[in-house]
């Protein structure tokens, strides 16, 4: 069991997490909406719905696993479409490309969990130390800047090395070098680094589900530096934005907020 996240913290600071300073650097009128003025999305991306459930499945397989059952593979299936009806709200949840239909979302979730149970049946590859947990750490040494992430799952490797997984339901693959560049999992690391020391080795690992591909990085202390600097800076960015411009993008086809954007016809929303 982790130690509990650092705290308390003073009631107004805001905490960061890696979807908030991407999403400002995506497109500050979209953070606005979302962050600032935290206006309810109006609807939600097929491809996020998929994502969720299949979150959801994975999480509660490894919580099994940890009591000792292993669930089959039929019955890791009959839970994602459980999951799927309870949520699944058709006012809700958009489809943006065209030709793809609901039942074909369905079924990539189907595979996605296929694929992987298939490949790491029993799950006694590793140990699982936590799914989906939270955790709560400062970029900075003074504790001005607060950060949080969802971790998937976190593992302890054979060879006693911590590993950051995180799963990923869409079709695009990054390079090596991409993901030897990635931001999200390197700041997790600064967290979970201040949970097991700065001298435990980490490793970050993503699984691509829809192309069974497991891929790994790891970063030197240098680079985790740089990283944590970074991200400082996008943080004091946002602190002095005050114009929140749009940034037109093929992204805004899933964006949730695109029925009130002003770069689509929208009423400027201060
Ligand atoms: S529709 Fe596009 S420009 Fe408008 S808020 Fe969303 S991402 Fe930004």
């Amino acid at each position: 069991m982790l130690p509990p996240p650092q705290g308390p913290r003073a009631p107004l600071q805001t905490v960061y997490s890696h979807s908030r300073i991407d999403s400002f650097e995506k497109c500050a009128k979209k953070f606005h909406f979302r962050y600032v003025l935290e206006l309810p999305a109006d609807s939600e991306s097929i491809e996020a719905f998929v994502g969720k459930r299949v979150h959801e499945v994975l999480e509660r397989l490894y919580v099994f696993v940890g009591q000792g059952m292993l669930p089959g593979i039929e019955k890791v299936l009959a839970r994602y479409r459980a999951f799927w009806d309870d949520h699944y709200d058709a006012s809700r949840v958009r489809i943006v490309r065209e030709g793809t239909k609901l039942e074909d979302y369905k079924k990539l979730g189907e595979r996605c969990l296929r694929g992987y149970y298939r490949e790491y049946y029993p799950f006694d590859a590793d140990e699982t130390l936590s799914t989906e947990e939270r955790i709560v750490f400062d970029l900075d040494d003074e504790g001005k800047y607060a950060f949080q992430g969802i971790l998937d799952r976190l593992v302890r490797a054979p060879d006693g090395t911590v590993e950051i997984h995180d799963y990923k339901t869409g079709r695009w693959v990054p390079t090596q070098k991409q993901l030897d560049e990635d931001r999200q999992l390197a700041l997790y690391q600064i967290g979970v680094a201040k949970q097991y020391g700065d001298d435990a080795p980490i490793r970050l690992v993503w699984h691509y589900l829809q192309r069974g591909k497991r891929l790994t990085s790891t970063r030197t202390p240098a680079q985790i530096e740089a990283v944590k600097r970074a991200a400082i800076a996008v943080i004091d960015r946002i602190g002095v934005e005050t114009e929140y411009a749009p940034t037109k993008s093929r992204l805004c086809d899933w964006c949730e907020y695109k029925s009130i954007c002003p770069a689509f016809g929208g009423s400027p929303v201060r």
